[in-house]
């Protein structure tokens, strides 16, 4: 629950854009929540069904989800992956894996 900054009154949740926002019923404050979606990413995953990440050259890694794989460069056991659509559109996205140790990338065959 949030209280308001001002008059210390509960304030009421509203979603607008994915992003929350709080509004005080009483002195009609508002503040900005956290933020529900943080990347433009998150955003264009719920479009889709599936929740599939989709990497961009400003995207963060840390946002992506790890997985247990073995690096073939340095041999570390984790890596981030993701999906990327290859540039002909017509084929499905392939699977990338980005160590998170030297950060040296490869897809899945
Ligand atoms: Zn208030
Ligand atoms: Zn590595």
């Amino acid at each position: 629950m949030i209280f308001c900054e001002k008059c210390g009154n509960l304030m009421i949740a509203e979603k607008k854009k994915g992003k929350m926002k709080y509004i005080c019923r009483k002195c009609g404050h508002t503040s900005r929540g956290k933020k529900v979606v943080s990347t433009s990413i998150s955003e264009k995953v719920e479009e889709k069904e599936e929740k599939i990440p989709v990497i961009s050259e400003k995207d963060v890694l840390e946002e992506f989800p790890k997985t247990k794989i073995i690096c073939p460069k340095c041999e570390n056991n984790e890596a981030y992956w993701f999906m990327q659509q290859t540039r002909s559109g017509d084929e499905p996205p392939t699977r990338f894996y980005c160590c998170s140790k030297c950060e040296h990338k490869w897809r899945e065959y």
